[in-house]
């Protein structure tokens, strides 16, 4: 059943409108849904109902809760993705991904080495783009919550926030080059549910000296396997083993 996202809180046999315009097209045009059908709604505070649709036009499409559906499918860690900006097809296919995978909320960064630039007048536009792709993912693939997308034109400006963070990581791939294999895997092992992990990923020319000396002593810097990956590729390669350690059972 096609999940949607509705920003409020919700109680069974409660009505409530869906008037974003996407959804409204994907429900009418694409499913082709009527009056009588059931969708899965996710709500605030991860609260998921099945609900049915009770009316439905072009301007709104009216739903009411008819049964709480008890079940959970977040990633047990709330894991941030910093990473550099890089070209706009790669990121966003990154951000569909890492949505898929379970990132819990994404950063953007104009690191040293980024090719791509983006202005504060851009950035606006470039995050309501990248707020539509990371929500249809986090449809497609289940979620019950939209990970959040931010812009920082400076490392310095995460790096300000990280007390917020039980685990710092720095993806470094001149760490993997001197062959260190052991950091990341006993992160993993230490991770608890409701961890809150800082990913950060470098541009496609890495992180500059500067951005790795400003964490140096903050984070584990690790590396992520003797191959080097695509800026796109590492935060995946992350995500995946998280969830393999702490979802899967043996
Ligand atoms: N151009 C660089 C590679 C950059 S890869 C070079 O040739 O050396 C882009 C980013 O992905 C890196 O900054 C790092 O954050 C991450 N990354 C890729 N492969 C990695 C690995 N094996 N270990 C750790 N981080 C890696």
């Amino acid at each position: 059943m096609q999940r949607y996202f509705l920003n409020e809180n919700a109680e069974l046999h409660q009505r409530f409108f869906i008037t974003n315009k996407d959804d409204i097209h994907h429900m009418l045009k694409v499913m082709r849904y009527v009056v009588g059908d059931h969708i899965i709604i996710n709500f605030n505070d991860m609260q998921t109902f099945k609900a049915e649709i009770m009316n439905a036009d072009q301007k709104a499409v009216e739903v009411e809760t008819v049964e709480k559906l008890d079940i959970q499918t977040e990633l047990p860690v709330a894991v941030t993705v910093a990473s550099g900006l890089i070209k706009a097809d790669k990121y966003e296919w990154m951000l569909q991904k890492a949505t898929e995978l379970g990132a819990h909320d994404f950063i953007a960064v104009q690191m040293g080495r980024s090719v791509v630039k983006l202005n504060d007048q851009k950035a606006p536009k470039k995050l309501e783009r990248w707020e539509k792709i990371i929500k249809e993912a986090a449809e497609q693939s289940y979620r019950q919550q939209i990970p959040n997308i931010k812009y920082y034109s400076n490392l310095k400006y995460v790096y300000d926030m990280i007390d917020k963070y039980d685990y710092i990581l720095m993806a470094y791939e001149e760490q993997a080059k001197e062959g260190e294999t052991s950091k990341f895997k006993e992160m993993l092992s230490q991770l608890q549910p409701n961890n809150k992990v800082l990913l950060l990923v470098g541009p496609e020319g890495g992180f500059s000296e500067e951005e790795v000396a400003l964490f140096e002593t903050h984070a584990s810097i690790v590396g992520l396997g003797q191959r080097i990956l695509r800026a796109e590729t590492a935060p995946l390669y992350a995500l995946s083993a998280i969830s393999y350690e702490i979802e899967l059972m043996r």
